[in-house]
């Protein structure tokens, strides 16, 4: 499922071109564009879901991969702490209806 207006469908097609860092059979991974940490990435499923309690109910086995895959990248750009978040609605910050992580660090893995 994709959505005609949404902008990280549009990144999953290629149409919109992104900082690529990692990809899955059903998930792929970038640099945020509007980095809000020194590490900043997003981690997606290439499926169109609203948010991520549409994930969840929906899909609970790609959650999970898309939870691994997450973890994964932060072992690889950070130095082990981080964060993870999912902001769910507009009034918690949701601006994308496009189910992602956010992994958030202000320690990279080269201490740069
Ligand atoms: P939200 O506010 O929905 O939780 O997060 C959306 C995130 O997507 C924001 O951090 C924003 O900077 C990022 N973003 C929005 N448009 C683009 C884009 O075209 N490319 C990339 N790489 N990130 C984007
Ligand atoms: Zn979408």
């Amino acid at each position: 499922m994709t959505e005609a207006s949404c902008i990280f469908c549009k990144i999953v097609s290629g149409d919109i071109s992104s900082d690529l860092i990692a990809e899955t059979a059903n998930l792929i991974a970038f640099k945020d564009i509007a980095p809000l940490a020194k590490v900043h990435l997003l981690v997606i499923p290439k499926k169109h879901y609203r948010d991520v309690a549409e994930l969840s109910a929906s899909n609970p086995a790609q959650l999970s991969e898309l939870m691994s895959l997450a973890v994964k990248l932060a072992g690889e750009y950070t130095n082990g702490s981080f964060k993870l978040q999912f902001n769910t609605g507009a009034e918690a910050g949701q601006t994308i209806f496009h189910a992602h992580a956010h992994v958030l660090s202000e320690n990279p893995k080269d201490g740069s």
